[in-house]
């Protein structure tokens, strides 16, 4: 089966399970597990931030940071496709019982224009108080498409003005750095504290990394707790995660290139109407007939080919690690020959 469903789907190689296997441990609620704290100190300093914390998943990394970020009642800023919004369950109500205001952005991006308009002036009580503006990079709904990196530092400069904290859901954060070449620590000096996946492109099977300034990440560890995920000798999975950021960063070009090579056999297809123009290795396929979706699916896992519906005619297919070139290669020849 080549599943292209996400980039979540993939198993740790047998390089990566020996790292695990062979971590040394403690107990991280009393910070003392070696291989986390190592983790927590090499992503810091990847991305030049302060300190960092080690969590379950991305959706607590980002509730986390919300958590610490707003007061309930307050208000953030956030594009209407967003994952925290979009796909963390109601967490921003039921978690901090904050306010969202859902903005439009042209691929899952917003601009500095269209924050502006909605910042509440704090001294008229009817509205919220806008307490965070929160990003996602690269947009998982914008079919993983990259931020233009000067249009976010007009939006930092405009936060440090009227300040309020810039949050980067930051799940494919490195997707968008391999392509775009920015040195992390340049483009996290840009925001107030970024959520990285481990477990997505970048391969590890567990976890995620919350980034910030020491105090953000002291108040970050007692929300951890709270939400109960205060792990204990969760070193065997923070292995699996440093493995993955010192050996994987780079072969996601890779990925990428598949990805531009999925989309090109896809725009010759009589069936597409359109591809969204691949920026890193998600593919939103737009079909000429919306009813043909799901046929399509059922055709492509008769083929041994799993990809997922992306909403109404649309699909999405996501490369990544466990999806080799030869398979890249068979899959455009099956989509090349299917009849739906
Ligand atoms: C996957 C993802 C997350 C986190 O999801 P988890 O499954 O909770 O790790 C957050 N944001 C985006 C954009 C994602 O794609």
């Amino acid at each position: 089966m080549i599943d292209f469903r996400s980039d979540t789907v993939t198993k740790p190689t047998p390089a990566m399970l020996d790292a695990m296997f062979n971590a040394e441990v403690g107990d991280d609620v009393f910070s003392e597990d070696p291989t986390i704290n190592e983790l927590q100190r090499f992503t810091a300093d990847l991305f030049g931030k302060e300190d960092a914390l080690f969590c379950a998943s991305g959706t607590q990394t980002n509730q986390i940071s919300i958590n610490v970020h707003v007061q309930p009642g307050g208000e953030i800023i956030c594009h209407e496709e967003s994952h925290i919004y979009k796909y963390e369950g109601g967490g921003i109500a039921k978690n901090s019982g904050a306010s969202v205001r859902l903005l439009q952005g042209d691929r899952g991006r917003l601009k500095l224009d269209a924050i502006k308009k909605w910042i509440n002036n704090p001294d008229d009580v009817h509205f919220p108080l806008t307490q965070l503006v929160s990003l996602e990079d690269t947009a998982n709904r914008g079919g993983g498409a990259i931020y233009d990196f000067e249009e976010i530092k007009k939006i930092k400069r405009f936060c440090i003005e009227n300040n309020f904290p810039l949050h980067l859901d930051g799940a494919r954060l490195m997707n968008a750095l391999v392509e775009t070449n920015i040195d992390p620590k340049i483009y996290a000096a840009e925001f107030d504290s970024i959520s990285l996946c481990l477990s997505k492109g970048l391969g590890a099977p567990v976890g995620s990394v919350l980034l910030g300034s020491k105090d953000f990440i002291k108040k970050s560890r007692r929300v951890r707790k709270v939400f109960g995920g205060g792990m204990r000798q969760a070193g065997i999975i923070a292995a699996g995660g440093l493995y993955a950021l010192k050996n994987n960063v780079n072969r996601l070009r890779l990925d990428h290139a598949h990805a531009r090579q999925l989309e090109q056999e896809l725009n010759s297809l009589e069936w597409v109407d359109s591809v969204m123009p691949v920026q890193t290795n998600i593919v939103v396929v737009i079909l000429k007939d919306a009813s043909k979706r799901d046929v399509i699916i059922s055709l492509l896992l008769e083929h041994g080919i799993r990809i997922m519906a992306f909403g109404e005619g649309m699909l999405r297919m996501v490369t990544h690690l466990d999806i080799s070139s030869e398979q890249i290669d068979q899959t455009c020849s099956t989509l090349n020959k299917l009849k739906p």
